[in-house]
């Protein structure tokens, strides 16, 4: 690894292959353009060939495994950050740690941030290295402005997407350097689990949100509740919409509500205010239903609609199966 900057992406391994795929291609990414190496930090039990094999073929330099029982649970983030604090060792020159991208990733890079005391990069959307160090670009308002972060410290901790690791290397299985850990890890939180009344998915996370907004009333957001329903989607909705009581505040998207990474996001009554589309992931695909054709959420959707809901929703469903 070059002496004055580079990568290190920490993985838990308990987080399956979708985080190490997409953080492995995302440090060949920013390495690549950054005229730098990188190197893996494996959390877990074990580590099975057929990871070492993808690190291999991906072109990872050095490979270290934190390995410790209490690592298999992949939701013990505290767990997670005290292990790569405790055998991060010392690194040269200025690194930023990737952890995987998600919601999970941003958790651990929190935890991370604090245990290391380092600066918190967050969801970045490039991360770049100039003359003067590290550069992080994040998407604000809803990916319509870009800002700057310049990492002025030795360690930063960042989490982004940038595609899916491909093969570069011949791929030769190297054994990792297992790093036993000096210290006890803190134990598993404790999580109560009930049963949630609400019978769709929250929209963190969902593949698809139907979402209403103050264009909605109560009928409407019935409807659109059986649609989100028979699509096996989230219901969500506007700031409005929550005020009015239509939705629930835990299903509000936007810049003091919910990031949703959904792949389509159906907005309807929404009129796509910079607030509302900050929840909205730049990737995800908007499909708009507004009776205005001048609304500003047309000029960010894929798919624009110019319909009232009151004609649209119930044809929609009649096509589809109850
Ligand atoms: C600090 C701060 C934080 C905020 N955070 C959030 C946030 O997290 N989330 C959020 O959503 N807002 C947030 N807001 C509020 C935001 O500024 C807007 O007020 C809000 O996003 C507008 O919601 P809307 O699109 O549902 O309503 P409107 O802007 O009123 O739009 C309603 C739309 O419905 C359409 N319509 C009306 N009738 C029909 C019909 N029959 N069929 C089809 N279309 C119809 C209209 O043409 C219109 O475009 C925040 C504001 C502030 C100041």
């Amino acid at each position: 690894m070059s002496a004055t900057h580079g990568i290190v992406a920490v993985i838990p391994l308990a987080w399956g292959e979708d985080a190490l795929v997409a953080t492995l291609g995302t440090a060949q990414q920013v390495s690549a353009s950054a005229g730098c190496g990188f190197d893996v930090l494996l959390l877990g039990e074990d580590v099975p060939a057929q990871v070492l094999q993808r690190l291999a073929s991906a072109g990872a330099g050095a490979v270290r495994l934190a390995q410790h029982s209490a690592l298999a649970d992949a939701q013990n983030q505290p767990a997670l950050a005290a292990a790569t604090a405790q055998v991060l060792g010392d690194l040269s020159g200025q690194q930023v740690l990737l952890v995987p991208p998600g919601a999970d990733g941003e958790e651990l890079a929190g935890h991370l941030a604090a245990q290391l005391d380092a600066p918190l990069l967050g969801r970045c959307q490039q991360l770049l290295w100039d003359d003067a160090g590290w550069l992080a670009e994040r998407a604000v308002w809803g990916g319509r402005k870009t800002l700057e972060l310049r990492l002025d410290a030795p360690l930063g901790v960042a989490c982004l997407r940038l595609g899916k690791a491909q093969a570069v290397a011949a791929g030769e299985l190297a054994e990792p350097q297992r790093v036993a850990l000096s210290q006890p890890l803190p134990p598993a939180m404790l999580i109560e689990q009930s049963r949630s009344e609400q019978r769709l998915a929250p929209v963190q996370g969902a593949r698809l949100v139907v979402a209403g907004g103050r264009g909605v009333n109560e009928q409407g957001f019935a409807l659109l509740e059986e649609l989100a329903a028979r699509l096996d989607g989230a219901l969500g909705g506007s700031l409005p919409a929550v005020d009015a009581g239509l939705v629930p505040v835990a299903r509000q998207v936007g810049i003091s509500g919910n990031f949703v990474t959904a792949g389509v996001y159906l907005a309807v009554g929404i009129s796509g205010t910079p607030q509302h589309l900050a929840g909205i992931s730049s990737e995800t695909c908007i499909l708009a239903v507004n009776k205005d054709p001048a609304a500003d959420i047309f000029k960010v959707a894929n798919v624009g609609v110019v319909a009232e809901w009151e004609q649209l929703l119930p044809v929609l469903l009649e096509q589809l199966p109850g």
